[in-house]
């Protein structure tokens, strides 16, 4: 970025911070020492999420994280946590390469890695997503991520080989593993 005043092809970063959508970053020339502002952004192929009514939206990152900060409120996180897990998801649509995601492969991807992260934040983001409209099928989620701390992680995306009887998993269990 050349200098707005002398035109100059470098400058040094006196501070850079997040911003919603990018980095802002204040600049000073290296020749005339004016001082400038640049934002960086990431700018992607365009991506459209197909929403449940089958209408396509364009990705927005925004939207990805706001739902994800508002499950981590308060949350004994790291600083950064929840950037990170945003840009990660945003990282692995991309490497899909796909033009159109259906929403619920987000949600997917949310629900699996709040999962690993703080299961209070994974059960506001499922009350949210699954949009759970008793009780009852909260406490199924919050019972079923109980019992899964002593299993072995499998990825969501596979199957079951067998019915686990011994475990007498329910018909409700066996149709959300299989989402
Ligand atoms: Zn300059």
């Amino acid at each position: 970025m050349n200098c707005p005043y002398c035109g100059y092809h470098d400058s040094k970063v006196i501070d850079s911070r997040d911003v919603n959508d990018g980095i802002r970053r204040r600049r000073q020339c290296l020749s005339c020492n004016s001082r400038f502002t640049t934002y960086e952004r990431l700018q992607p192929a365009s991506l459209f999420v197909i929403k449940k009514d089958q209408r396509r939206e364009e990705f927005n990152r925004n939207k990805l994280l706001t739902g994800i900060r508002k499950a981590c409120e308060k949350r004994p996180l790291p600083t950064g946590t929840v950037d990170k897990l945003a840009d990660d998801i945003e990282a692995e649509l991309y490497r899909l390469g796909r033009a159109e995601v259906p929403s619920a492969v987000i949600g997917d991807m949310v629900m699996e890695k709040l999962k690993s992260l703080d299961h209070i934040a994974y059960i506001r983001f499922a009350s949210v997503y699954r949009e759970f409209t008793d009780i009852t099928t909260l406490k199924q989620e919050i019972d079923t991520l109980v019992g899964s701390q002593a299993e072995i992680p499998r990825p969501a995306s596979q199957l079951p080989l067998l019915p686990d009887e011994k475990l007498g998993v329910s018909a409700k269990k066996r149709r959300r593993s299989r989402r």
